[in-house]
């Protein structure tokens, strides 16, 4: 092509987008939705989350689609968040779907299970493997769609007043844990109650409970729970990857322009990848500030995590027998766990192991 020939075109091209954009944005609907989530505003990794998928949204829709965002509590209670979406209080929310196991107990795959997926993992089994597609079959049971929309990778194990040094010294401890693992933690005698985050602190200030996990050195500091417990565990066994979603209500999805539906996968799609950029950056010096406040770091007693562990599967498969939509997912999980665990059983463990191994 002549250089002439090619700056024309270029012009043209140009000329031609000036146009297109304007165009394309007239005809596009102004759409106003509301976003309830399980967070306090505080966490700005987690409630980042939801912040992400809005601010994505608007950017990309030049503003046409606001989707307003609500901290835990403001408009729906933190632990009502499905509810409020399967309803259509709102038409949609960011929470963990594991907070839900009482609706169905096939909701804890989507977020995580103890001795579960890490975030690769997780991410390679929703998006390639049946992962979404079984959990949505689920999700619009409950008329919502849902979609992974952040990750806060391999958990903490939870703050305690008393070292933790057997299974015997789980006996009779009230703890804040939800999900499978809160069911995992009750086989193993503790007294478990299921709390948002914004709760946690004055129930354990008070002596309500005695022991809780969160997510990670970051969260928990801004939480406080080191001022009342100085023993920090790992690692959250319970949650090697969780996932947080973004579910919409399935009438209010139906109705979006198709654009919109793409845009709203994609922003939920950053999401993932962003939250988790967020907890690896500012986990190290939260760990760090952490240590320097007398903060004890200790590591689970092996006997404890092979306890859970068995306990761990005995309930998987009690499940499996009672509920026929819940063997699906979990013999797809299983099967999909036992060839990715060999994979990165292999390169990926033995560079961890030398790399972290030195510190
Ligand atoms: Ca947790």
């Amino acid at each position: 092509m002549k250089r002439r020939e090619f700056i024309k075109k270029a012009a043209a091209g140009v000329a031609a987008s000036s146009v297109f954009g304007p165009v394309y944005a007239q005809t596009q609907k102004r759409i106003r939705w509301r976003m309830a989530t399980s967070w306090p505003k505080s966490l700005d990794t987690i409630y980042g989350g939801a912040i992400t998928v809005a601010e994505t949204v608007r950017a990309m829709t030049g503003g046409k689609f606001d989707i307003r965002v609500y901290a835990g509590g403001e408009i729906v209670p933190g632990l009502k968040v499905v509810d409020a979406v399967q309803q259509g209080t709102v038409e949609a929310g960011h929470t963990a779907a594991y907070y839900y196991i009482g609706k169905h107990p096939a909701f804890a795959f989507a977020t995580a299970v103890p001795f579960g997926f890490t975030y690769r993992e997780q991410n390679a089994w929703l998006y390639d493997g049946n992962g979404n597609k079984l959990l949505n079959e689920l999700f619009a049971d409950f008329n919502m769609i849902g979609f992974p929309a952040g990750n806060t990778g391999v958990q903490m194990g939870g703050w305690f007043r008393k070292p933790i040094n057997s299974v015997e010294d789980l006996k009779g401890l009230k703890m804040r844990i939800p999900g499978l693992g809160g069911k995992v933690m009750a086989r193993l005698g503790v007294t478990v109650q299921v709390l948002a985050g914004g709760d946690i602190f004055p129930a354990l200030e008070r002596g309500a409970i005695d022991a809780t996990e969160w997510v990670g050195p970051y969260d928990d500091e801004k939480l406080g729970f080191y001022k009342v417990a100085k023993y920090y565990y790992y690692p959250g066994w319970w949650e090697p990857g969780p996932v947080l979603h973004f579910f919409v209500n399935l009438d209010a999805w139906k109705k979006l322009p198709k654009e919109y539906q793409e845009i709203l996968k994609t922003a939920a799609a950053k999401a993932n990848l962003q939250m988790m950029v967020d907890y690896d950056f500012k986990n190290p010096p939260a760990l760090k500030r952490l240590l320097a406040k007398g903060v004890k770091l200790r590591k689970y007693p092996l006997d404890i995590l092979k306890a859970a562990e068995k306990e761990a599967f005995d309930l998987y498969e009690e499940l499996a027998a009672k509920d026929k939509f819940y063997k699906k997912v979990y013999d797809d999980w299983k099967a999909f766990r036992a060839d990715i665990n060999r994979w990165f059983g292999t390169a990926e463990l033995a560079m961890s192991q030398y790399l972290f191994a030195k510190l």
